[in-house]
């Protein structure tokens, strides 16, 4: 299951994270997630839940899931998001982002007001 690793991703990068600054917990987390890399962000957020239940660092961090809408770009000069067709030359043009899954902020708490 393709969620299931993208789950154990996020959930390995907040943790570093949250060690090298010395964290006592993990409270949010923002990911990317392209529209094109045909993954289910609410599974993810589940699995991620399932993973964190007991680690009393990353225990209730909540995943915030921001969609990224794919674009593309043509020879012909054309960009924008038709991923199938280029709507001035016809050709197939180039996906050149949507497709990635990107942990983009982590926030944490470090215990110090
Ligand atoms: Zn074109």
């Amino acid at each position: 299951m393709h969620e299931y690793g993208i789950a154990y991703d996020i959930y390995a990068t907040a943790r570093r994270t949250a060690l090298d600054h010395n964290a006592s917990h993990v409270t949010r987390i923002t990911v990317n997630f392209g529209k094109m890399a045909m993954i289910n962000p609410e599974q993810v957020s589940f699995l991620f839940e399932t993973l964190t239940v007991d680690d009393p660092m990353m225990n209730g961090a909540e995943i915030v899931c921001e969609i990224i809408s794919p674009r593309t770009r043509c020879e012909c000069g054309y960009e924008g998001e038709e991923i199938y067709v280029c709507p001035d030359c016809g050709k197939l043009p180039t996906l050149i982002a949507g497709k990635e899954i990107v942990v983009k902020n982590i926030e944490i708490d470090t215990g110090e007001e």
